[in-house]
């Protein structure tokens, strides 16, 4: 097989566009889906500061790599989960990423800093583990972006994983959340000034599969295993489902979730979001009086809130606790993914 660009000698194909590269023009290849995919959602000016959130997986060390090669001040954000000997390979990796490229990396130990872990969530919480995994990283990727000045943060969703999360929505003609589900979600006020940093996925033009190639020709070390709670979760299946498709029809995956960016996301644009108020606990930006993440952590702790390490004590909730909602996923937050939300009962 040829090169499409250069003719060389080619080491990877990407069969939805019939075409094949070299190392060097498969690197330019992603670059450029990035680039395009930044310039049509405007998602970044030139050189502007970004916070990217990275797992220690391929897609968001590829790029977290490709945002400094673009030329953009980007600085990682890993969140610990306590998710065992995963968690910790993962936290290694991003470090040595960081130490390698000399850049600036933040981390929050959910443990630590929250009093709880994803292990111990999914024991003592009702919530699937999944999803309070999900809300902790909105929850913390906002709050971390905000205290540290960040305008944006970047997560590694790769077009995978937008076609699933978007499969997901569709099976249930979840409206509201179809409505939400954009590669560039802008910044919102609260009362007190910037509640949520504008949120963007960079690779949602490229496929798992790519961005694995990436990672592997930019000799990126990053964690292969999955994670070790993820086992039959919902998103998952639809993946498999997808691939299905995708192994007769290539090009589909891609068709779906960029045709719907393109044709059907502006049929379905929400009316007016509903306006953001500050946390009575947190401070953070909810709908309600005490967001989602200080609700779940409150029933995982069990504490009342108002009650303990809550940061705003003295603030009383008599009663809240008993009438915690069952509701996992957030509007306020990031973008719902409610397939996440009914896995792992
Ligand atoms: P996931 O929810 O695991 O599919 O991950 C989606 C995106 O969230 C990844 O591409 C990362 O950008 C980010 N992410 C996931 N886990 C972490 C973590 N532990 N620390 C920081 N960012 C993460
Ligand atoms: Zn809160």
């Amino acid at each position: 097989m040829k090169c499409k660009s250069c003719r060389g000698p080619a080491v990877v194909e990407v069969r939805r566009h019939n075409a094949a590269f070299c190392r060097n023009c498969f690197v330019a290849y992603v670059r450029g889906q990035v680039e395009k995919a930044i310039r049509r959602f405007e998602m970044l000016r030139p050189g502007q500061r970004v916070l990217v959130a990275v797992s220690g997986g391929k897609d968001s060390l590829a790029l977290w790599d490709l945002l400094l090669e673009l030329g953009y001040d980007a600085a990682g954000l890993y969140l610990g989960l306590g998710i065992g000997g995963y968690s910790d390979r993962s936290g290694e990796l991003v470090r040595s990423f960081a130490r390698e490229r000399d850049a600036e990396l933040l981390e929050v130990d959910l443990r630590e800093r929250y009093g709880f872990d994803v292990p111990t969530a999914g024991r003592e919480g009702s919530r699937s583990t999944c999803a309070v995994c999900g809300l902790s990283k909105r929850y913390v990727f906002n709050r971390a972006a905000i205290e540290h000045g960040f305008e944006v943060v970047a997560t590694g969703h790769n077009l995978d994983d937008e076609a699933a999360t978007l499969l997901g929505n569709t099976l249930r003609w979840n409206t509201e959340y179809i409505a939400r589900q954009h590669p560039a979600l802008p910044a919102r006020e609260g009362q007190g000034g910037r509640a949520m940093a504008r949120r963007i996925k960079p690779l949602h033009r490229l496929t798992e599969h790519e961005t694995a190639a990436y990672a592997f020709l930019r000799g990126i070390d990053y964690v292969v295993e999955e994670c070790p709670l993820v086992a039959g979760n919902t998103q998952l299946r639809y993946k498999d489902a997808i691939a299905v498709i995708e192994r007769t029809s290539p090009g589909s995956k891609a068709q779906f979730f960029l045709g719907f960016l393109e044709r059907a996301a502006p049929l379905f644009r929400a009316a007016a979001d509903p306006s953001l108020v500050e946390c009575a606990s947190c401070g953070q930006p909810t709908t309600g009086r005490f967001c989602a993440f200080c609700r779940a952590r409150a029933q995982i702790l069990g504490v009342r809130l108002g009650d303990g390490p809550a940061e705003r004590p003295g603030e009383s909730a008599e009663g809240l606790a008993s009438e915690l909602p069952t509701e996992v996923l957030p509007v306020e937050l990031y973008g719902p993914e409610p397939e996440r939300a009914g896995a792992r009962k």
